[in-house]
């Protein structure tokens, strides 16, 4: 029996409840001395998790006797520092979300499973694949060497120096001995490449970026957005400031979009700055990440770059955060933890006082509304730097127009135009696959997912049917299943179509297509942007991926070929993502000395919305919609929370979403408005009826009040056990 006042150990365990659990500590430990931010295994459940110590208390809810002891305590140092815990803490608050899980994320897979931290920046020595097969009887005449490589041979990971000198005889000498013999290997420690030598100056910034990197103040928190159209030189102005924060002996965090990563700007970073680069992003392995995780942590990287995840990256001394396309979706979360990188990156900025840079050519009106409100300071490039001119852009009226696999006679002569002179063209559509429905000509049947509510989407070449909601597949019909009529039609374009149909209409012309189904092996993106930067491909067909950051010096021409889908969707944030979407697709066009030509194909060439575009006048066509947001009282300028929930019986969700919105209401939801339950847009998915729970406030203060009282009840609710339900605060996307 503990007496009441032992300390009691407060860990976030990986598990989906809103709480901290109490253990003992281990027999022996002073555990007034264990720091918060360390890794401890403890019984959990039937089993063992390695949990985090968040606190050490005094009391406990639960009786002495029957708390359980820490099985064992992972690391002597905190793997998460106060500042990180904070923020995380807040995070988790914040989107309510188990604190145990959201550390989870902050933490590498490696170190999650309960890898030790390695040494770095240390030598380690290690046998090779050759001492394995060695006989020691042919060491018999060098005992010492003989002893050495007995004592390494157990140790595929190495050894440091340290940890040789343990052995307590003088090993240096045979060491090298054993090392000329080809069974030793001596590995640096650094796991980051060395910074070049000799970085390359970049241009002197013009007017504009000067004013902008003067504007960001240095050594306190001051959030900005960095507005200027692509090609600006907002990367310039990035470097910039990047460099006057290694300069005063801090670090900077680059957070770039999940596809905006390549080869190229990691090039830059690392041709202009003089430190090492750790990069972070989901293509690395464990160890990979755990190296970058850890050089951050050490100090030893001047600069981190990664795509959302990297924001938990533990900085030794951070001077600088930087979100890169700020827009973009995927610095939110969309599943588990549903954070929001970029605005979390605000509140880190804060609690460290440090500033922080937003860029966009194409801000989110969340930004805009913020620098509205004055909360961001906005910076302007309104030019492009260097001798690229803006691209001249035309509406293509395809109304009556005969198409030819969904383009236009114009398009095609616009197309062959540009090819002729020996430039680049990209071919933009939303859809990736052949045809999005295939359709019986004989009865109508139409090829649909059984398990959505969904049409499956042909893919020809490796003849499937897909369903791009829930993945199942299975092979394209010869006939119709429900007639047994053969004339079976492909309606509609995607990627697929129209780049076979190109390949074909252009035979001497090298056509590449690049979307999720030919980029999924690791690698292939950055084989096909070689390749298009080497001029291996005239015409690029592509999805959103291409619409990223890269930079393709002889790309003239750029296609839309159906705009019209952003003009009538029922998501309110379609004409927002539609803006975006034009305008950064069209910055991919004429970004070197050749003029840059911008075509979008429609059906309505007189909508205002398209006609706004038209200007390039991203500003004006934001703040119309802004205007419109404010009147419809939908965010930016309210705020909102999702509870979604889903089960295979179709009552359930619903019942379930009922029980709750009365619990908000018992607890008092002034402030807040509810609506629902109401069906999901897409009904049904992967097998499940899926509803949602849908509240708004103007002020986050009372939403987030009600939030974390009503989300413990409902996690006590019986109806929630039959349902799978999740809280989506600040949605983004509303399904
Ligand atoms: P953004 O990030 O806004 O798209 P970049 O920083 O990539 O813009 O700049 C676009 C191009 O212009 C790059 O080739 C860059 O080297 C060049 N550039 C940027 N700033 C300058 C400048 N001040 N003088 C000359 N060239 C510049
Ligand atoms: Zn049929
Ligand atoms: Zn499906």
């Amino acid at each position: 029996m503990n007496p009441p006042t032992a300390p009691i150990l407060r860990v976030a365990v990986p598990a989906p409840l809103r709480r901290l659990f109490d253990y003992l500590p281990p027999a022996g430990v002073d555990a007034t001395k264990l720091p918060p931010g360390i890794r401890l295994r403890v019984p959990f459940g039937r089993g063992q998790v390695i949990g985090v110590l968040l606190e050490v208390v005094r009391e406990s809810d639960m009786p002495a006797s029957r708390l359980k002891p820490v099985t064992e305590i992972l690391d002597a140092r905190p793997l998460l520092d106060a500042e990180l815990l904070d923020l995380l803490r807040w995070a988790s608050r914040y989107y309510q979300h188990p604190i145990g899980e959201a550390i989870q994320q902050a933490l590498p897979a490696a170190l999650r499973k309960g890898a030790p931290l390695r040494p770095q920046g240390v030598p380690r020595f290690r046998p090779t694949a050759e001492s394995l097969e060695t006989d020691p009887e042919t060491l018999k005449r060098a005992p010492r060497q003989q002893i050495l490589l007995a004592h390494l041979r157990p140790h595929p990971e190495g050894l440091t120096p340290g940890q040789l000198d343990e052995l307590g005889f003088a090993w240096r000498e045979p060491m090298k001995r054993l090392m000329a013999r080809g069974l030793i290997l001596r590995e640096a420690g650094a796991c980051l490449p060395a910074p070049r030598p000799d970085p390359r100056p970049g241009p002197t910034p013009n007017a504009d970026q000067q004013a902008a990197i003067d504007a960001v103040e240095a050594d306190t928190y001051h959030a900005c957005l960095l507005d200027g159209v692509t090609g600006s030189g907002k990367t310039e102005v990035y470097l910039r400031l990047i460099e006057r924060t290694l300069a005063a002996g801090r670090q900077a965090l680059v957070l770039v979009p999940e596809i905006g990563l390549t080869p190229q700007l990691l090039e830059r970073f690392r041709a202009r700055l003089a430190t090492p680069v750790a990069v972070l992003h989901s293509g690395l392995n464990a160890s990979e990440r755990l190296c970058a995780w850890q050089a951050a942590a050490r100090g030893e990287a001047g600069v981190i770059i990664g795509t959302r995840s990297a924001l938990f990256t533990p900085l030794a001394r951070p001077g600088l955060i930087v979100v890169d396309e700020e827009h973009d979706l995927s610095f939110k979360q969309q599943d588990g933890f549903r954070y929001s990188a970029r605005d979390l990156a605000l509140v880190r900025a804060r609690n460290l006082d440090i500033p922080i840079v937003l860029g966009s050519a194409t801000p989110s009106l969340e930004s805009l509304e913020n620098c509205r409100r004055g909360r961001l300071t906005r910076l302007h490039l309104p030019a492009r730097a260097g001798e690229a001119a803006p691209p001249a852009f035309r509406l293509l009226d395809v109304r009556g127009q005969k198409l030819q696999e969904g383009l236009s006679a114009q398009l095609l002569a616009s197309l062959e135009a540009h090819l002729a002179a020996g430039n680049q063209a990209l071919v933009f559509i939303n859809r990736r696959g052949f045809a999005p429905v295939l359709m019986c000509h004989a009865c109508g049947w139409h090829a649909r997912c059984r398990r959505c509510d969904a049409h499956l989407t042909v893919h020809r070449q490796h003849r499937r049917l897909r369903c791009h909601h829930c993945g199942s597949e299975q092979p394209l019909p010869p006939v119709c299943p429900d007639c047994g009529s053969t004339e079976l039609l492909h309606m509609g374009f995607g990627t697929e179509r129209v780049a076979d149909f190109l390949a074909a209409r252009f035979p001497d012309v090298p056509v590449l297509r690049i979307d999720r189904d030919t980029t999924r092996r690791r690698g292939a993106l950055q084989a096909m942007l070689e390749r298009i930067h080497a001029g291996g491909a005239q015409i690029l067909v592509g999805t959103q991926m291409l619409a990223k950051g890269h930079h393709f010096p002889n790309l003239t021409l750029v296609a839309l070929l159906d705009a019209d889908y952003g003009l009538f969707s029922a998501d309110f944030r379609a004409a927002e993502r539609l803006g975006q979407l034009v305008l950064q697709v069209a910055g991919r066009a004429g970004r070197a000395e050749a003029p840059g030509e911008v075509l979008i194909q429609t059906h309505h060439p007189d909508s205002p919305l398209l006609r706004s575009l038209l200007r390039q006048d991203y500003a004006r066509y934001a703040s119309e919609l802004l205007a419109e947001r404010r009147q419809a009282e939908l965010p930016p300028c309210t705020h909102l929370a999702l509870l979604r929930a889903e089960a295979v019986d179709a009552e359930a969700p619903t019942a379930f979403l009922r029980e709750a919105r009365q619990r908000a209401e018992a607890l008092g939801s002034e402030g807040v408005q509810i609506f629902g339950p109401m069906p999901s847009p897409m009904e049904r998915r992967a097998g499940r009826i899926r509803a949602q729970l849908l509240l708004q406030a103007h002020d986050r203060a009372p939403l987030q009040t009600l939030l974390s009282p009503w989300l413990q009840t409902l996690e006590s609710l019986p109806a929630g056990r039959r349902v799978r339900w999740s809280i989506d605060v600040d949605p983004l996307e509303m399904f």
